[in-house]
Protein backbone atom coordinates (compact mmCIF):
# COMPACT_ATOMS: atom_id res chain seq x y z
CA UNK A 1 0.00 0.00 0.00
CA UNK A 2 1.41 3.64 -0.40
CA UNK A 3 2.33 5.89 2.37
CA UNK A 4 -0.31 8.54 1.03
CA UNK A 5 -3.23 5.43 1.88
CA UNK A 6 -1.52 4.19 4.91
CA UNK A 7 -1.10 7.81 6.33
CA UNK A 8 -4.76 8.90 5.34
CA UNK A 9 -6.65 5.33 6.96
CA UNK A 10 -4.50 5.74 9.25
CA UNK A 11 -5.50 9.74 10.21
CA UNK A 12 -9.61 8.48 9.49
CA UNK A 13 -8.83 5.70 12.16
CA UNK A 14 -7.64 8.41 14.21
CA UNK A 15 -10.61 10.72 13.82
CA UNK A 16 -12.67 8.01 14.75
CA UNK A 17 -10.88 6.84 18.18
CA UNK A 18 -11.03 10.38 18.86
CA UNK A 19 -14.89 10.58 18.36
CA UNK A 20 -15.26 7.29 19.87
CA UNK A 21 -13.44 8.52 23.01
CA UNK A 22 -15.22 11.89 23.12
CA UNK A 23 -18.65 9.90 23.45
CA UNK A 24 -17.54 7.46 25.83
CA UNK A 25 -15.75 10.05 27.88
CA UNK A 26 -19.45 11.55 27.87
CA UNK A 27 -21.04 8.69 28.44
CA UNK A 28 -18.67 8.02 32.15
CA UNK A 29 -19.27 11.56 32.39
CA UNK A 30 -23.33 11.11 32.31
CA UNK A 31 -22.71 8.36 34.95
CA UNK A 32 -20.29 10.16 37.52
CA UNK A 33 -22.53 13.77 37.25
CA UNK A 34 -26.02 12.67 37.12
CA UNK A 35 -26.46 15.24 40.16
CA UNK A 36 -24.20 17.75 38.64
CA UNK A 37 -25.74 20.60 36.08
CA UNK A 38 -26.75 18.75 33.05
CA UNK A 39 -25.30 19.06 30.13
CA UNK A 40 -26.23 19.13 26.48
CA UNK A 41 -24.54 16.68 24.28
CA UNK A 42 -26.28 16.58 20.72
CA UNK A 43 -28.94 17.71 18.66
CA UNK A 44 -30.60 15.89 16.26
CA UNK A 45 -33.38 16.78 13.76
CA UNK A 46 -35.33 13.79 12.58
CA UNK A 47 -37.89 13.70 10.18
CA UNK A 48 -40.39 11.44 10.83
CA UNK A 49 -43.97 11.99 9.64
CA UNK A 50 -43.47 15.08 11.57
CA UNK A 51 -40.09 17.13 12.09
CA UNK A 52 -38.83 16.16 15.57
CA UNK A 53 -35.96 17.91 17.42
CA UNK A 54 -33.74 15.60 19.70
CA UNK A 55 -31.73 17.03 22.51
CA UNK A 56 -29.43 14.98 24.44
CA UNK A 57 -29.30 15.13 28.00
CA UNK A 58 -26.41 13.70 30.36
CA UNK A 59 -28.27 14.40 33.69
CA UNK A 60 -31.90 12.44 34.78
CA UNK A 61 -33.07 15.45 36.21
CA UNK A 62 -33.03 17.95 33.32
CA UNK A 63 -35.52 19.98 32.49
CA UNK A 64 -36.77 22.01 29.75
CA UNK A 65 -38.74 25.50 28.90
CA UNK A 66 -39.72 26.46 25.85
CA UNK A 67 -42.03 29.00 23.77
CA UNK A 68 -42.02 30.36 20.48
CA UNK A 69 -41.56 34.11 18.89
CA UNK A 70 -42.87 35.64 15.73
CA UNK A 71 -41.34 38.03 13.00
CA UNK A 72 -39.00 35.99 12.42
CA UNK A 73 -40.57 33.11 13.61
CA UNK A 74 -38.34 31.14 16.10
CA UNK A 75 -38.41 28.43 18.66
CA UNK A 76 -37.02 28.96 21.97
CA UNK A 77 -35.63 26.28 24.38
CA UNK A 78 -34.10 27.05 27.92
CA UNK A 79 -32.29 24.18 29.42
CA UNK A 80 -32.32 25.50 33.02
CA UNK A 81 -28.67 24.87 34.98
CA UNK A 82 -27.78 23.77 31.59
CA UNK A 83 -24.18 23.94 29.47
CA UNK A 84 -23.06 22.64 26.09
CA UNK A 85 -20.71 19.22 27.10
CA UNK A 86 -18.95 20.51 24.16
CA UNK A 87 -19.07 23.56 21.70
CA UNK A 88 -21.69 22.31 19.53
CA UNK A 89 -21.63 24.69 16.24
CA UNK A 90 -24.40 26.98 15.05
CA UNK A 91 -26.14 25.06 12.02
CA UNK A 92 -28.37 25.78 9.06
CA UNK A 93 -30.61 23.87 7.09
CA UNK A 94 -30.96 24.36 3.43
CA UNK A 95 -34.86 23.45 3.62
CA UNK A 96 -37.41 22.37 5.98
CA UNK A 97 -38.94 24.38 8.76
CA UNK A 98 -35.40 24.78 10.79
CA UNK A 99 -33.47 27.42 9.16
CA UNK A 100 -30.69 27.37 11.60
CA UNK A 101 -29.92 26.31 15.51
CA UNK A 102 -27.73 28.31 17.57
CA UNK A 103 -27.14 28.20 21.35
CA UNK A 104 -26.49 30.95 23.56
CA UNK A 105 -25.06 30.34 27.80
CA UNK A 106 -26.50 32.81 30.14
CA UNK A 107 -24.48 32.33 32.75
CA UNK A 108 -25.01 29.11 34.94
CA UNK A 109 -28.71 29.91 35.01
CA UNK A 110 -29.81 28.60 31.73
CA UNK A 111 -28.40 27.64 28.28
CA UNK A 112 -30.92 28.84 25.70
CA UNK A 113 -30.93 26.86 22.14
CA UNK A 114 -32.59 29.22 19.27
CA UNK A 115 -34.20 27.57 16.47
CA UNK A 116 -34.33 29.89 13.66
CA UNK A 117 -37.69 28.64 11.61
CA UNK A 118 -39.20 29.45 8.15
CA UNK A 119 -42.85 29.17 9.56
CA UNK A 120 -44.77 28.51 12.11
CA UNK A 121 -44.88 25.86 14.36
CA UNK A 122 -47.15 24.19 17.21
CA UNK A 123 -44.68 22.07 19.31
CA UNK A 124 -45.45 19.67 22.09
CA UNK A 125 -42.21 18.52 23.84
CA UNK A 126 -41.35 15.26 26.37
CA UNK A 127 -38.62 13.73 27.86
CA UNK A 128 -37.54 10.24 27.26
CA UNK A 129 -34.99 8.70 29.61
CA UNK A 130 -32.21 7.09 27.85
CA UNK A 131 -29.20 5.75 29.64
CA UNK A 132 -26.94 7.87 31.60
CA UNK A 133 -29.28 10.85 30.93
CA UNK A 134 -32.49 11.73 28.77
CA UNK A 135 -33.36 13.03 25.73
CA UNK A 136 -35.73 15.93 24.71
CA UNK A 137 -37.65 15.23 22.25
CA UNK A 138 -39.84 18.45 20.61
CA UNK A 139 -42.34 17.77 18.19
CA UNK A 140 -42.85 20.33 16.19
CA UNK A 141 -46.10 19.55 15.00
CA UNK A 142 -45.14 20.77 11.41
CA UNK A 143 -45.06 17.51 8.77
CA UNK A 144 -42.03 16.80 7.37
CA UNK A 145 -41.46 18.04 4.18
CA UNK A 146 -41.44 16.00 1.05
CA UNK A 147 -37.79 16.31 -0.09
CA UNK A 148 -34.61 15.09 -0.24
CA UNK A 149 -34.88 14.62 3.93
CA UNK A 150 -37.96 13.45 4.05
CA UNK A 151 -36.91 9.86 4.12
CA UNK A 152 -37.32 9.58 8.15
CA UNK A 153 -33.71 9.83 8.23
CA UNK A 154 -31.04 12.43 10.09
CA UNK A 155 -30.40 15.59 8.08
CA UNK A 156 -27.88 15.97 10.83
CA UNK A 157 -25.40 14.75 13.36
CA UNK A 158 -24.06 17.55 15.09
CA UNK A 159 -21.40 15.00 16.86
CA UNK A 160 -19.72 13.88 13.61
CA UNK A 161 -19.03 17.69 12.17
CA UNK A 162 -16.78 19.24 15.19
CA UNK A 163 -15.03 20.81 12.68
CA UNK A 164 -17.71 23.69 12.78
CA UNK A 165 -17.01 26.14 15.48
CA UNK A 166 -20.08 27.68 17.30
CA UNK A 167 -19.38 31.52 16.66
CA UNK A 168 -22.19 32.48 18.35
CA UNK A 169 -22.51 30.95 21.59
CA UNK A 170 -22.49 33.92 23.82
CA UNK A 171 -24.14 36.44 21.45
CA UNK A 172 -27.68 37.28 22.77
CA UNK A 173 -30.04 34.83 20.86
CA UNK A 174 -32.73 36.92 19.44
CA UNK A 175 -29.87 39.37 17.38
CA UNK A 176 -28.53 39.24 13.85
CA UNK A 177 -30.40 37.12 11.89
CA UNK A 178 -29.23 38.81 8.79
CA UNK A 179 -26.01 36.15 8.73
CA UNK A 180 -28.31 33.76 7.84
CA UNK A 181 -30.27 35.67 5.08
CA UNK A 182 -29.28 35.28 1.40
CA UNK A 183 -26.22 36.34 0.03
CA UNK A 184 -25.81 39.29 -2.36
CA UNK A 185 -23.64 37.85 -5.04
CA UNK A 186 -25.39 35.24 -6.99
CA UNK A 187 -23.83 32.15 -5.02
CA UNK A 188 -23.19 29.02 -8.08
CA UNK A 189 -24.57 25.86 -7.91
CA UNK A 190 -22.33 22.37 -7.01
CA UNK A 191 -21.63 20.56 -10.57
CA UNK A 192 -21.73 16.88 -9.84
CA UNK A 193 -20.70 14.60 -12.86
CA UNK A 194 -22.54 11.20 -12.70
CA UNK A 195 -20.97 8.82 -14.78
CA UNK A 196 -22.63 5.52 -15.75
CA UNK A 197 -19.94 2.78 -16.11
CA UNK A 198 -19.65 1.25 -19.97
CA UNK A 199 -22.01 2.04 -21.88
CA UNK A 200 -22.78 0.89 -25.98
CA UNK A 201 -20.26 -1.86 -27.43
CA UNK A 202 -18.83 -1.85 -23.35
CA UNK A 203 -21.43 -4.01 -21.60
CA UNK A 204 -19.80 -3.98 -18.79
CA UNK A 205 -19.79 -7.35 -16.62
CA UNK A 206 -22.74 -9.75 -16.93
CA UNK A 207 -24.41 -11.38 -14.26
CA UNK A 208 -25.19 -14.96 -14.37
CA UNK A 209 -29.45 -13.99 -15.27
CA UNK A 210 -27.84 -12.23 -18.31
CA UNK A 211 -28.17 -8.32 -17.03
CA UNK A 212 -25.84 -6.25 -18.47
CA UNK A 213 -23.79 -3.74 -15.91
CA UNK A 214 -24.22 -0.75 -18.15
CA UNK A 215 -28.02 -0.97 -17.96
CA UNK A 216 -28.21 -1.12 -14.53
CA UNK A 217 -25.84 1.82 -14.02
CA UNK A 218 -27.25 3.80 -15.98
CA UNK A 219 -30.78 3.16 -14.59
CA UNK A 220 -29.07 4.04 -10.58
CA UNK A 221 -27.57 7.53 -12.17
CA UNK A 222 -30.51 8.63 -13.89
CA UNK A 223 -32.05 8.46 -10.68
CA UNK A 224 -29.37 9.64 -8.78
CA UNK A 225 -29.87 12.72 -11.42
CA UNK A 226 -33.27 12.96 -10.24
CA UNK A 227 -32.52 13.27 -6.95
CA UNK A 228 -30.01 15.42 -7.01
CA UNK A 229 -32.23 17.69 -9.30
CA UNK A 230 -33.83 18.64 -6.54
CA UNK A 231 -31.46 19.77 -4.10
CA UNK A 232 -31.19 23.32 -4.11
CA UNK A 233 -27.59 24.18 -5.05
CA UNK A 234 -26.93 21.32 -6.91
CA UNK A 235 -26.51 21.10 -10.75
CA UNK A 236 -26.20 17.07 -11.67
CA UNK A 237 -24.23 16.39 -15.05
CA UNK A 238 -25.40 12.81 -16.68
CA UNK A 239 -22.10 11.75 -18.72
CA UNK A 240 -24.20 9.34 -20.62
CA UNK A 241 -27.90 8.93 -20.62
CA UNK A 242 -28.05 6.37 -22.53
CA UNK A 243 -26.72 3.28 -24.47
CA UNK A 244 -23.60 4.63 -26.03
CA UNK A 245 -19.75 4.34 -25.77
CA UNK A 246 -17.48 7.01 -24.24
CA UNK A 247 -14.21 6.18 -23.81
CA UNK A 248 -12.79 6.81 -20.13
CA UNK A 249 -10.72 9.90 -21.02
CA UNK A 250 -13.69 11.29 -22.73
CA UNK A 251 -15.60 10.74 -19.37
CA UNK A 252 -12.86 13.38 -17.53
CA UNK A 253 -13.27 15.77 -20.35
CA UNK A 254 -16.83 15.88 -20.21
CA UNK A 255 -16.93 16.49 -16.59
CA UNK A 256 -14.24 19.19 -17.23
CA UNK A 257 -16.44 20.71 -20.17
CA UNK A 258 -19.00 20.69 -17.47
CA UNK A 259 -17.37 22.81 -14.63
CA UNK A 260 -17.69 19.71 -12.30
CA UNK A 261 -16.56 19.95 -8.66
CA UNK A 262 -17.29 16.57 -8.25
CA UNK A 263 -17.10 13.19 -10.12
CA UNK A 264 -18.75 10.19 -9.29
CA UNK A 265 -18.82 7.01 -11.12
CA UNK A 266 -21.20 4.05 -11.16
CA UNK A 267 -20.42 0.61 -11.74
CA UNK A 268 -21.17 -2.69 -10.42
CA UNK A 269 -19.04 -5.65 -9.80
CA UNK A 270 -17.96 -8.98 -10.34
CA UNK A 271 -16.09 -11.54 -8.97
CA UNK A 272 -15.16 -15.40 -10.17
CA UNK A 273 -16.18 -16.20 -6.24
CA UNK A 274 -19.95 -15.94 -6.86
CA UNK A 275 -20.77 -14.85 -3.25
CA UNK A 276 -18.97 -12.55 -3.25
CA UNK A 277 -21.42 -9.20 -2.15
CA UNK A 278 -22.24 -5.56 -1.08
CA UNK A 279 -21.27 -2.39 -2.45
CA UNK A 280 -17.56 -0.48 -2.40
CA UNK A 281 -16.43 2.75 -3.13
CA UNK A 282 -12.86 3.62 -4.47
CA UNK A 283 -10.87 6.58 -4.76
CA UNK A 284 -7.51 6.87 -6.55
CA UNK A 285 -4.53 5.53 -5.34
CA UNK A 286 -0.90 6.78 -4.92
CA UNK A 287 0.76 5.33 -7.80
CA UNK A 288 -2.38 6.00 -10.27
CA UNK A 289 -1.99 9.89 -9.43
CA UNK A 290 1.77 9.95 -10.15
CA UNK A 291 1.92 8.26 -13.39
CA UNK A 292 -1.36 10.54 -14.34
CA UNK A 293 0.98 13.88 -13.29
CA UNK A 294 3.52 13.12 -15.87
CA UNK A 295 0.50 12.42 -18.52
CA UNK A 296 -0.96 15.39 -17.37
CA UNK A 297 2.33 17.63 -18.00
CA UNK A 298 3.45 16.20 -21.34
CA UNK A 299 -0.20 16.40 -22.38
CA UNK A 300 -1.44 20.08 -21.04
CA UNK A 301 2.04 22.28 -20.70
CA UNK A 302 1.81 23.75 -23.80
CA UNK A 303 -2.16 24.26 -24.02
CA UNK A 304 -4.55 26.60 -22.40
CA UNK A 305 -5.94 23.72 -20.25
CA UNK A 306 -6.48 25.21 -16.46
CA UNK A 307 -6.47 23.28 -13.38
CA UNK A 308 -9.46 24.17 -11.35
CA UNK A 309 -9.22 27.60 -9.67
CA UNK A 310 -7.94 28.83 -13.06
CA UNK A 311 -3.77 27.91 -12.25
CA UNK A 312 -2.86 27.66 -15.98
CA UNK A 313 0.48 25.20 -16.65
CA UNK A 314 0.83 27.11 -19.90
CA UNK A 315 4.24 28.67 -19.77
CA UNK A 316 5.53 27.32 -16.61
CA UNK A 317 8.82 25.19 -16.31
CA UNK A 318 8.49 21.26 -15.71
CA UNK A 319 9.41 21.65 -12.14
CA UNK A 320 6.55 24.36 -11.07
CA UNK A 321 4.25 23.04 -13.01
CA UNK A 322 4.97 19.43 -11.30
CA UNK A 323 4.57 21.02 -8.02
CA UNK A 324 1.61 22.47 -8.93
CA UNK A 325 -0.03 19.26 -9.86
CA UNK A 326 1.13 17.26 -7.05
CA UNK A 327 0.08 19.92 -5.02
CA UNK A 328 -3.56 19.80 -6.42
CA UNK A 329 -3.82 16.16 -6.46
CA UNK A 330 -2.92 15.69 -2.81
CA UNK A 331 -6.10 17.90 -2.13
CA UNK A 332 -8.37 15.93 -4.44
CA UNK A 333 -7.04 13.16 -3.65
CA UNK A 334 -7.76 13.81 0.31
CA UNK A 335 -11.37 15.56 -0.90
CA UNK A 336 -12.03 11.95 -3.10
CA UNK A 337 -11.69 10.11 0.48
CA UNK A 338 -13.35 12.57 2.16
CA UNK A 339 -16.54 12.34 -0.04
CA UNK A 340 -15.86 8.61 -0.92
CA UNK A 341 -16.42 7.92 3.09
CA UNK A 342 -19.61 10.10 3.19
CA UNK A 343 -21.17 7.94 0.49
CA UNK A 344 -19.90 4.56 2.19
CA UNK A 345 -21.54 5.38 5.22
CA UNK A 346 -24.69 5.84 3.52
CA UNK A 347 -24.17 2.77 1.63
CA UNK A 348 -23.52 0.84 4.97
CA UNK A 349 -27.43 1.91 5.86
CA UNK A 350 -29.04 -0.07 2.97
CA UNK A 351 -27.22 -3.10 3.52
CA UNK A 352 -23.70 -4.80 4.24
CA UNK A 353 -20.61 -3.24 2.59
CA UNK A 354 -17.80 -5.82 0.87
CA UNK A 355 -15.59 -3.22 2.54
CA UNK A 356 -15.93 -0.71 5.52
CA UNK A 357 -13.51 1.55 3.84
CA UNK A 358 -12.68 4.12 1.09
CA UNK A 359 -10.17 1.58 -1.15
CA UNK A 360 -7.84 3.08 -3.90
CA UNK A 361 -7.07 1.89 -7.09
CA UNK A 362 -5.54 3.15 -10.27
CA UNK A 363 -8.65 3.24 -12.07
CA UNK A 364 -8.61 5.45 -15.10
CA UNK A 365 -11.96 7.15 -14.72
CA UNK A 366 -10.94 8.87 -11.51
CA UNK A 367 -7.68 10.35 -12.89
CA UNK A 368 -8.20 14.60 -13.46
CA UNK A 369 -6.15 15.89 -10.68
CA UNK A 370 -8.21 18.64 -9.21
CA UNK A 371 -11.70 17.19 -9.55
CA UNK A 372 -12.41 14.48 -6.82
CA UNK A 373 -13.78 12.00 -7.99
CA UNK A 374 -14.88 8.72 -6.67
CA UNK A 375 -15.77 5.04 -8.07
CA UNK A 376 -19.27 3.55 -6.63
CA UNK A 377 -19.89 -0.30 -6.94
CA UNK A 378 -22.83 -0.22 -6.07
CA UNK A 379 -22.92 -4.07 -5.75
CA UNK A 380 -22.05 -7.40 -7.44
CA UNK A 381 -24.11 -8.08 -10.37
CA UNK A 382 -21.91 -12.13 -10.55
CA UNK A 383 -24.11 -12.71 -6.95
CA UNK A 384 -27.56 -13.76 -7.99
CA UNK A 385 -28.94 -12.38 -4.92
CA UNK A 386 -27.60 -8.99 -5.26
CA UNK A 387 -27.88 -9.01 -9.37
CA UNK A 388 -31.82 -9.30 -8.75
CA UNK A 389 -31.81 -6.44 -6.59
CA UNK A 390 -29.49 -4.58 -8.70
CA UNK A 391 -33.08 -4.87 -11.67
CA UNK A 392 -34.91 -4.09 -8.72
CA UNK A 393 -36.57 0.24 -9.66
CA UNK A 394 -36.96 -0.09 -5.57
CA UNK A 395 -33.15 -1.09 -4.76
CA UNK A 396 -32.27 0.85 -7.69
CA UNK A 397 -33.83 4.45 -5.98
CA UNK A 398 -32.63 2.86 -2.67
CA UNK A 399 -28.69 3.24 -3.91
CA UNK A 400 -29.22 6.59 -5.67
CA UNK A 401 -30.81 7.95 -2.25
CA UNK A 402 -27.84 6.77 -0.32
CA UNK A 403 -25.25 8.03 -3.11
CA UNK A 404 -27.00 11.09 -2.96
CA UNK A 405 -27.16 11.63 0.83
CA UNK A 406 -23.30 10.75 0.89
CA UNK A 407 -22.26 13.39 -1.12
CA UNK A 408 -24.99 16.00 0.10
CA UNK A 409 -23.54 14.92 3.78
CA UNK A 410 -19.90 15.90 2.26
CA UNK A 411 -20.90 19.31 0.50
CA UNK A 412 -22.38 20.50 3.35
CA UNK A 413 -19.37 20.82 5.36
CA UNK A 414 -17.06 20.92 2.06
CA UNK A 415 -18.83 22.65 -0.82
CA UNK A 416 -15.89 24.97 -2.65
CA UNK A 417 -16.20 28.61 -1.56
CA UNK A 418 -18.80 30.50 -4.00
CA UNK A 419 -21.51 28.05 -4.20
CA UNK A 420 -25.09 28.17 -2.56
CA UNK A 421 -23.97 25.13 -0.35
CA UNK A 422 -21.04 27.29 0.83
CA UNK A 423 -22.75 30.16 1.55
CA UNK A 424 -25.29 27.77 4.24
CA UNK A 425 -22.23 27.50 6.54
CA UNK A 426 -21.62 31.21 6.89
ZN1 LIG B 1 -17.87 -1.49 -14.24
Amino acid sequence: MDPLAIMLRQLSSITQWLLMGLLMGLASQAAAVSQAAPKLYGFTIVQQDNVMLHFDLDNVEARSEMFTLVKPHRLVVDLPKATLATQLPTQTFQEGIVKAVRYAQHGTDYLRVVLDLRGPVSPTSRMVSRQGGQRLIIDTGVAGNGTFDNRGRLISRTQEQPERQTQELGQAPDQDNSRLGPQNSEPRDVVIAIDAGHGGKDPGAIGPGNTYEKDVVLAVAIRLHNQLMAVKGVKPVLIRSDDVFIALRERMELARKANADMFVSIHADAATHAAARGGSVYALSMDGASSEAAAWLAKNKDESVSLHGDVSLHGLHDGLAQTLISLTQGDTMERSMEVGSSVLEELTRIGPVHKTSVEQKAFAVLKSPDIPSILVETAFLSNREEEKKLINSEYQEQLAVAIGQGLYNYLIKRAPEGTYLASLRK
